[in-house]
């Protein structure tokens, strides 16, 4: 996250807390399916030529009917990701008259991202698996770490690697 500074994050929390308002959402017991379609968003699996897409954005007509196409060949937990990622791009990103955007990148690997990359799968943690719920079961719980891993990835419904960051989030 060598980007992300606190007034970047201080101000994605904030897009989250008003979502978050607006939708009436509590995740993970809110569907990110649910907040993307009273978005107005439509959803898509689809099959990619190139399987390292994980999902794209078409943007739509004047930024109207935006609609998020996921790889059908992902698991449920990252396809749950992509969609936060791509709603993240929707509301922090203009896209300056694009009609597509595509992520072609594999969303853990850190080391080559570009500040949007880096925002959008902040955003995405930070809104199926928010910080504060995790401490609280890590110090309710006090489980140790590879528990924790298992426990969280099953109850946000987001893969073992997300936690996994998470966690070193948290712990930095
Ligand atoms: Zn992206």
């Amino acid at each position: 996250m060598a980007h992300l500074n606190n007034e970047k994050i201080r101000r994605i929390n904030k897009v989250i807390g008003d979502l978050n308002m607006q939708q009436d959402s509590d995740f993970p017991e809110t569907s990110i399916i649910d907040v993307a379609e009273s978005l107005g968003v439509s959803l898509k699996t689809a099959k990619f030529k190139e399987d390292n897409i994980a999902g794209l954005i078409d943007y739509g007509e004047e930024g109207k009917g935006a609609i998020i196409f996921v790889n059908e060949s992902n698991n449920e937990k990252k396809r749950n990701f992509t969609i936060a990622h791509e709603i993240a791009h929707l509301l922090l990103h203009p896209n300056n008259g694009a009609r597509f955007k595509v992520d072609r990148h594999d969303f853990q690997n850190l080391k080559t991202k570009n500040v949007m990359e880096e925002e959008a799968d902040y955003f995405a943690a930070e809104l199926l698996a928010p910080e504060h719920k995790i401490k609280e079961i890590m110090f309710k719980s006090k489980m140790q770490e590879w528990d924790l891993v298992n426990f969280c990835s099953a109850y946000f419904n987001v893969s073992k690697s997300v936690i996994s960051n998470r966690l070193k989030w948290i712990n930095t």
